[in-house]
């Protein structure tokens, strides 16, 4: 059984020529509705993947919310954990993308802000009956902080994404057994810049100084730098052709420990996770890019 913990946010996006002037209207088109936010990128890529797995979450009492419930349900996720908060809206990031093809992005966190120690302690007891919890950091510190220690006495392994890139207290990192920064998130937490592989095992020893076993450094299209007690080794990924690289590495963790539970070795579920990942960029958006099973085996037998 797999807990993830996190947040929920609507993606809205409208395509602009170019970006407006303060004061001015300008006209877009292809208005679309994505529904992302990290904990939700994880727990839906853990249950398309085919996870026993419980989402901790907060969403608005708002129409998005309701539907963003029935989706986790048809992505086999158990939502009895997600929270409708009154008097609250979903998180959101309204993104503007220019035909330049950069964006301009404004963020409500919303509901997300309100998964707070007093609303994760209720739950408490799905996390101590689960084999891992998986978080990020899109939530209240504290609240991942009472999760991780509440796994940590109960047995239940804690496997942290340190995204968005931040620095984190070391009464955290204590209770992290496996991490999974990207380099700018690994160079956040340990001050090391991730260019070669020597950096990334230079980073994943500051790491492991926190008492962390794992660290996986994911390197984009070139795979993952895995580092197991010190000894690390470069697992590549798969070639593909990138159209949107949204959610990869929500892809890639939800994918890694369902595959992982199913007590598969670590390299194993590192190549199942690639390959829900490379699927995942060849498609737009956030959780409409996120394959299920049959594809990521079909994809593995090719
Ligand atoms: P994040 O999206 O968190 O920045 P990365 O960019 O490191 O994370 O990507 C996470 C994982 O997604 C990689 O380890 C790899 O499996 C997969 N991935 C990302 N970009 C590509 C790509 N261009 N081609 C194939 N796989 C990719």
């Amino acid at each position: 059984k797999l807990v993830v913990l996190g947040s929920v946010n609507a993606d809205h996006i409208l395509s602009v020529p170019r970006f407006p002037h303060p004061g001015e209207t300008l006209k877009g088109q292809d208005y679309q509705v994505v529904f992302g936010g990290k904990g939700a990128n994880q727990a839906v890529a853990a249950g398309r993947s085919g996870a026993d797995v419980s989402f901790i979450a907060c969403v608005g009492d708002d129409d998005l919310g309701q539907r963003m419930r029935t989706q986790f349900t048809f992505d086999g996720i158990d939502t009895q954990a997600v929270m409708s908060v009154p008097g609250m809206s979903t998180g959101v990031a309204m993104i503007w993308v220019a035909d330049s093809g950069e964006n301009c992005i404004g963020i409500a966190a919303g509901a997300n802000a309100a998964l707070t120690v007093d609303r994760v302690e209720p739950h408490l007891a799905l996390i101590a009956d689960a084999q891992m919890l998986l978080m990020q950091l899109e939530t209240p510190l504290a609240a991942v902080e009472a999760a991780a220690r509440h796994a940590k006495a109960h047995g239940t392994l804690v496997v942290l994404n340190p995204a968005p890139a931040a620095t984190l207290p070391v009464s955290l990192l204590k209770l992290v057994d496996v991490i999974t920064p990207n380099e700018t998130e690994a160079e956040a937490l340990t001050g090391v810049a991730v260019n070669t592989e020597l950096d990334a095992q230079r980073a994943a020893d500051q790491l492991h100084a926190y008492g962390i076993k794992v660290v996986l450094i994911t390197l984009g299209a070139r795979g993952v730098w895995l580092s197991e007690n010190g000894v690390g080794e470069l697992i590549p990924g798969f070639k593909v052709k990138a159209v949107d690289t949204t959610a990869a590495g929500d892809t890639f963790n939800g994918a890694l420990v369902t595959r992982w539970l199913e007590g598969k070795p670590i390299r194993e579920a590192i190549r199942f996770a690639h390959a829900a990942a490379a699927i995942s960029v060849t498609r737009a958006g956030a959780q409409p890019s996120v394959p299920d099973r049959q594809e990521v085996d079909a994809f593995l037998q090719q």
